[in-house]
């Protein structure tokens, strides 16, 4: 403030043009730029046309209406200036006079120049201080958080700015005549001393707080506090800035709980949820994933750095992520796993790199869905697919389908295989003597009885209503005859129904270099027919 471009200029207000001189001289002299006007009310108009100097020495008795005090209460009014009267009455009514306006001192004109010159610089001080003084109570006033003067012994409050008195709803005076207390019920005082003990001996510069503030309505704020002291002429303060941090508090309490939420949503999700870094340690884990990993009883939000590559490779995971995270791809894998408690499951996992805000992969997600029932489901479903429901063999379906890859390792390998087809001789007759059920009854036992006896590698396989075809891999054309005479005879001998005998044609062909499905199975068909018509119950091929 007092750091100021150019002169301080003073405007004097004299009306006898010898002391203006004289008095201009001097002060031009020390430093100052001069002007003089001659009565009271030239010195008001130049105010209130807004040319302001930095000081005004002004003469008590003037020559025009109004002296040099009703001029300087006018000014006084409208402009703060500092006014220095130059005077050479001292009567005691002039001193009275003097002390009602607002002024910053005054001097004889008879004393000696030096005692003009400090006068006038002390006023200049003095008026520079007290607009600084002005300046900070301002911006104190009108700070937009709340700041709090405290007695930090009595923990009364000395000033409470304007945000703070209309946040609270106190007015100055009502705060004046209260404590920290009145407006913080919840604040411990053992808690305040000590806090402000550590400021005291300087353990730390300002402490911070988070507590709540009751306005005189009793509604209740939160409010992060940063605690101050400070000595002023030999006293102590306490500062408080205090932030109303309900709005933050509030988002933050709704951040907080939505990530509760989530949290609570991915440890209880019915898949298995794991994050690891780029080592591999897993920094995040839900139940359903200890679980899979055989860890059932582990607390996924307790200690788990248990949980490493070594146990991800047990899973076959571990090549997979290091895969995933050098690419930055993600993948899905299906593998059939075994856990640490021995379970065995078949799990999808989903493989997903994670990127650091700089893009640069820290780790990796684990979506893991155990499939087990899924793919048991499947199963199940494909074996419908290919199974006759009635005799529990292969279909047509499932056997055109062997048949097909027979053939094309036959070409590709040059391996012989054969086919038996065969037809249960007068098969209505047995439905018609005894009913469908029975007929039934043989079919099944046909089959079972085939099943006993053939290769786990031959096919068996329901070809139409009590035709059936077997595939034999690796079987010429004698053994494969040799195989139907086998099951002819068998057959003969397993009297399912009322001691009955139940016989079947057998037709036998062996694959030639370009068959086809339809070829050599029409091969073996026309032996079978050729076993019917010499009179059925026989082999042919
Ligand atoms: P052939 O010796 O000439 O083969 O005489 P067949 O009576 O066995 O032959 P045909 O083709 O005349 O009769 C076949 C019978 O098989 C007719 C059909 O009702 C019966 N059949 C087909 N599928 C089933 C089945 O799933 N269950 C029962 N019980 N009978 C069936
Ligand atoms: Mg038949
Ligand atoms: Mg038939």
């Amino acid at each position: 403030m007092s750091e100021k471009w150019g002169k301080n200029r003073i405007l004097l207000v004299e009306d006898s043009r010898f002391t203006a001189a004289m008095v201009t001289d001097f002060l031009v002299k020390n430093g100052f730029e001069v002007e003089v006007v001659p009565t009271g009310e030239e010195v008001v108009q130049r105010i209130r046309e807004n040319i302001i100097p930095d000081l005004i020495l002004m003469d008590i008795e003037l020559a025009g209406e109004i002296d040099g005090i009703e001029a300087a209460d006018i000014i006084s009014k409208h402009q703060d200036i500092p006014i220095v009267f130059l005077t050479a009455n001292t009567s005691k009514e002039i001193i009275e006079k003097i002390k009602k306006v607002k002024a910053y001192g005054f001097v004889l004109k008879d004393t000696h120049p030096v005692a003009l010159l400090s006068t006038i610089d002390m006023a200049i001080r003095l008026h520079e201080a007290n607009v600084c003084a002005t300046l900070f109570e301002h911006l104190f006033e009108i700070s937009a958080n709340e700041l709090y003067l405290l007695n930090p012994s009595s923990f009364r409050f000395e000033v409470v700015n304007r945000a703070a008195r209309t946040n609270l709803g106190y007015s100055y005076q009502e705060l004046k005549a209260m404590t920290i207390f009145d407006i913080n019920p919840g604040l411990d005082i053992e808690f305040l001393r000590e806090t402000i003990n550590g400021l005291m001996h300087g353990k730390q510069e300002r402490a911070v707080f988070n507590t709540i503030h009751r306005r005189k309505d009793g509604s209740l704020y939160y409010v992060e506090a940063y605690l101050q002291l400070f000595e002023y002429r030999k006293c102590q303060y306490c500062m408080v800035f205090a932030v109303d941090v309900t709005e933050r508090k509030k988002v933050e309490d709704e951040l907080d709980e939505s990530r509760k939420q989530y949290l609570e949503l991915a440890q209880e999700a019915p898949i298995g949820i794991l994050k690891c870094d780029v080592e591999g340690n897993v920094v995040y884990i839900n139940k359903k994933a200890l679980e899979i990993f055989g860890y059932p009883g582990v607390e996924s939000t307790g200690n788990i750095n248990f949980l490493t590559f070594p146990m991800l490779v047990e899973s076959g995971l571990s090549q997979k992520l290091k895969e995933c995270m050098k690419s930055n791809l993600s993948q899905t894998v299906e593998k059939f796993y075994k856990s640490k408690s021995g379970k065995k499951i078949w799990l999808r996992t989903h493989i997903k790199p994670l990127l650091n805000k700089d893009g640069v992969v820290n780790g990796a997600q684990i979506i893991m869905d155990d499939i087990t029932e899924k793919k048991e489901l499947e199963r199940r479903l494909y074996e419908m697919s290919i199974t006759d429901p009635l005799t529990n063999t292969y279909n047509f379906r499932y056997f055109t389908q062997k048949l097909e890859e027979e053939i094309w390792r036959a070409q590709r390998y040059g391996e012989r295989f054969s086919l038996i087809v065969f037809d249960i001789d007068r098969f209505k007759n047995y439905n018609d003597s005894f009913g469908h059920q029975v007929g039934d009854l043989i079919l099944k036992a046909t089959v079972d009885m085939v099943k006993g006896r053939i290769r786990r590698t031959d096919t068996l396989a329901r070809w139409g209503g009590e035709e059936f075809i077997i595939l034999l891999p690796n079987t010429g054309l004698k053994e494969a005859a040799k195989l139907a005479e086998e099951l002819r005879q068998k057959l003969i001998q397993l009297k399912v129904w009322n001691n009955e005998s139940v016989t079947a044609s057998f037709g036998v062909a062996e694959y030639q270099e370009g068959d086809t499905p339809e070829s050599i199975v029409k091969r073996a068909d026309a032996m079978m027919y050729r076993a019917k018509n010499d009179g059925r119950n026989r082999v042919r091929y």
